[in-house]
């Protein structure tokens, strides 16, 4: 089989499709001020036949795994039909989704039925007041909620992702309710570094923090470095046996982030973009307009 490898000898068995830029939250270290049309750009999103199409491409270049992102994934009202068409249609093994958990109450039961296989779930804190000043929404509640209905229904890969930000969930305090939880909840926990961006230069500044105050406070609390596997992602894990969980970090200022990045990403208008770190791309929606391009 022919498989996606770039010049660095990195293989991708995984990509990222952003299906929508739109996002019902404001981060304020992503959207501070809601989801904005972009009036330079007026392509649409790709649409269900686009995606069954590119995702039956990379199936046959060895891609076996397709992380659903955004913008918030499951504002699009065929959310679940992409989720199906990918593993029904397009011979994708795992279909996995990252979304801000908007709803995750009500929409647990018909993310286990659409055979979803992996979920991460951004929560930046535990504490419902400072959810709400980072995110803009009052839903902690309804998202730990979700959590519980999905564990219920024996839904396993569940991974929860927060961005460290200095003065506001990166205290021991904080790091102590995340290791409560992961006690009794068999949920990965990772901290991503706040990475900068052409938007939020200032942001950045008053919040940025390097993700070793929680190296050091791993190291303090007895948890241990699991090596990486050969195709493992960037996130540096860490297991305690008296923990359900695990916890990690996704540092990507730090050296050895490149290497193990195996993250190509296609945009929700299909740009295929090799680098986070890079804003350029190359547009391949042309090679998705028919069945006999594939
Ligand atoms: N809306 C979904 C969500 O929030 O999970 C999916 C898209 S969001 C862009 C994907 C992830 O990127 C989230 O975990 C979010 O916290 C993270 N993220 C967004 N902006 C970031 C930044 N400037 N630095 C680090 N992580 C960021
Ligand atoms: Fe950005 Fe996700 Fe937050 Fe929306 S929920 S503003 S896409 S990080």
């Amino acid at each position: 089989m022919n498989m996606l490898r770039d010049s660095f000898g990195r293989t991708f068995p995984y990509i990222r499709l952003s299906i929508t830029d739109v996002c019902n939250f404001k981060c304020g270290y992503c959207l501070p001020n809601g989801y904005q049309i972009d009036k330079s750009d007026n392509r649409k999103f790709l649409h269900l036949e686009e995606i069954r199409r590119l995702a039956k491409v990379f199936s046959k270049l060895g891609v076996c795994k397709i992380r659903l992102t955004g913008g918030e994934p499951t504002v699009r009202k065929d959310f679940f039909d992409i989720i199906k068409i990918l593993k029904n249609e397009a011979g994708i093994k795992k279909v996995v989704i990252t979304t801000n958990g908007y709803h995750l109450d009500e929409k647990a039961k018909m993310l286990v039925d659409s055979g979803l296989n992996g979920i991460n779930i951004s929560i930046d804190s535990l504490n419902r007041n400072t959810f709400k000043s980072v995110t803009g929404h009052d839903r902690l509640p309804e998202i730990l909620k979700g959590i519980n209905i999905l564990q219920g229904l024996n839904f396993e890969n569940i991974k929860i992702n927060a961005v460290l930000l200095n003065g506001i969930n990166a205290s021991d305090k904080d790091f102590e309710s995340w290791g409560e939880f992961i006690k009794k909840n068999k949920v990965d926990f990772r901290y991503i570094e706040l990475m900068q961006t052409g938007d939020n230069l200032d942001y950045f500044k008053k919040y940025h923090v390097s993700s070793k105050i929680f190296k050091e406070y791993l190291n303090k609390n007895n948890w241990i470095y699991q090596t990486l596997g050969k195709d493992a992602g960037p996130s540096l894990n860490y297991i305690n046996p008296e923990y359900k969980g695990k916890f990690g970090i996704i540092a990507p200022y730090s050296k050895d982030f490149c290497r193990s990045c195996n993250r190509l990403r296609i945009t929700s208008r299909g740009d295929l973009r090799l680098c986070l770190f890079g804003n350029t791309g190359i547009s391949i929606r042309h090679l998705l307009q028919r069945d006999d391009q594939i």
